[in-house]
């Protein structure tokens, strides 16, 4: 099949039976949920710019499994120029959307388990390569958008997945069968999982011998039962729901997580990548970390240049573009973003071959990216705010900007220059509004944060990826030091 178009990629999700939770209540038609569809459209983003031909380049690959042209987000990298491609094409998604657009899960996991199975087989003569490679020629051959899964819900920190009081805090092996296995648990904030055709399941941790039971890595479609969803709420997401576009500030698209259970789900044993293998579910953590702390090199830049783009057209509206210091807010968010471009394009450019074949990311330099982006989007954002002033959190609802009597007072109070409508100054500021505190603040703030791991798992990579001997070793030969 070839690549699919948006509109095939969106009836091809309507037609999967998920079972997703919101309110209290189960969303029949999550595709048409007007708080849903704008992460939909977000994905659908990744079929569409693959049609365009000025996009071929970024958004599509030739799958040397199967020779025919792939979707990027399906893509086993085969070099580092296909390593800097994905963040080029995520930086330009970024673009797009202003939001999370959710593919790049699938992509990372991908990429990781496809070096780590091949290694396991290595090793052990098992046949989990094999396995992947199947799931995964089918994934390229269908266009399918792949949830990759990792994060558990984790329990007690200090304590192992064995070692927990309630024995699913981390997903597990429950039933061994001789057709397959039996898993239960939870994997949290599962980015686009409802707009995924595919979950691919990885471990969460470097596991010890008495974790076999959760060193475990898996593939089912999202819709297999005993799977369901409870989607995460996010700032100001009922505005979708009040049929207003000015309030949203970007109403065609966002992003979404959900809390994801998997209550006794059944997976055959040629979707199975990982069973009891415990030391290499941190090879598997490790490296899919390694790529999705690659992917906020791009993601995230790209709508750091929607923000800046934002906060640019507030200045103009508000009569403030000249300001000697607004123009040096605007180089100094300029200069973070496209420091963490920098981080993005490094570690692809520094990338190496695995044992497998496929290219991964310079570690160390993947590290320092993600741990910028825990900082400088901070920043951009305060920037932001600064430059656009008071008026992106106080401005009155689209309700009273479109009623008969107050229409006219707030069109006289809130304008800022004379050749700018007030509707168009209300609109850049709720833009600013959505990206620093609304809807895809979860995506570009606290993911920021939080996203492909909190700020001490980089340290700790940095850490172990930082050589100190060897620049001790610099500075005792420079001091003329002999031990
Ligand atoms: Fe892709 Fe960025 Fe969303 Fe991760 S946070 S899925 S890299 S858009
Ligand atoms: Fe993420």
């Amino acid at each position: 099949m070839a690549l699919m178009t948006g509109e095939q990629y969106i009836e091809s999700i309507r037609k999967m039976n998920m079972q997703v939770y919101m309110f209290g209540k189960k969303v029949e038609c999550p595709v048409d949920d007007p708080i849903l569809r704008p992460s939909l459209n977000s994905v659908r983003m990744t079929y569409d710019l693959a049609q365009m031909p000025e996009y071929e380049d970024l958004m599509t690959a030739v799958s040397p499994y199967t020779g025919k042209k792939v979707n990027r987000f399906t893509h086993i990298h085969q070099s580092t120029g296909d390593l800097i491609k994905k963040v080029k094409m995520q930086r330009l998604l970024g673009q797009k959307t202003a939001a999370c657009f959710q593919r790049c899960v699938g992509m990372d996991a991908f990429n990781a388990v496809f070096s780590t199975t091949y290694e396991i087989d290595k090793k052990y003569g098992t046949s989990y390569f094999q396995n992947f490679q199947k799931f995964m020629t089918y994934v390229q051959d269908k266009d399918l958008t792949v949830d990759g899964a990792m994060t558990d819900v984790k329990g007690d920190r200090s304590k192992a997945p064995h070692a927990q009081e309630d024995p699913d805090l981390f997903l597990h092996v429950v039933e061994r069968r001789p057709d397959g296995i039996v898993v239960r648990g939870a994997k949290a904030h599962q980015t686009g999982i409802l707009n995924s055709h595919e979950v691919l399941v990885m471990p969460t941790i470097s596991m010890g011998p008495d974790d076999k039971d959760y060193a475990v890595s898996f593939a089912v479609p999202v819709d297999t039962k005993g799977i369901f969803m409870i989607i995460g709420r996010q700032s100001c997401d009922t505005r979708k729901q009040e049929n207003t576009q000015l309030d949203v500030g970007n109403a065609q698209f966002g992003g979404v997580e959900a809390l994801t259970v998997f209550d006794d789900v059944f997976v055959p044993n040629d979707r199975i990548f990982l069973n009891g293998e415990t030391e290499f579910a941190g090879m598997m953590v490790e490296r899919f970390a390694g790529y999705h702390r690659q992917s906020y090199g791009g993601c995230k830049v790209g709508v750091g240049d929607v923000l800046i783009g934002a906060a640019a057209v507030a200045a103009d509206y508000n009569g403030a573009a000249k300001a000697s210091h607004i123009k040096d807010k605007l180089i100094e968010m300029t200069h973070l973003n496209e420091t963490l471009y920098c981080c993005g394009i490094a570690c692809s450019a520094e990338g190496h071959p695995t044992e497998s074949g496929n290219y991964i990311i310079d570690l160390l330099l993947a590290n320092v990216c993600k741990q910028n982006i825990t900082r400088f989007p901070y920043e951009i954002v305060r920037l932001a705010e600064d430059i656009a002033g008071g008026l992106m959190v106080t401005a009155p609802s689209e309700a009273d900007f479109r009623d008969p009597k107050l229409g006219p007072v707030i069109d006289k109070y809130l304008k800022g220059v004379g050749n700018v409508s007030t509707e168009n100054r209300l609109r850049i500021m709720r833009l600013i509004e959505n990206l620093a505190l609304g809807t895809a603040a979860v995506g570009y703030r606290t993911e920021s944060m939080h996203g492909a791991g909190s700020p001490q798992a980089q340290r700790i990579m940095i850490a172990r990826q930082s050589n100190l001997e060897h620049k001790k070793q610099l500075a005792k030969s420079l001091a003329q030091i002999k031990d």
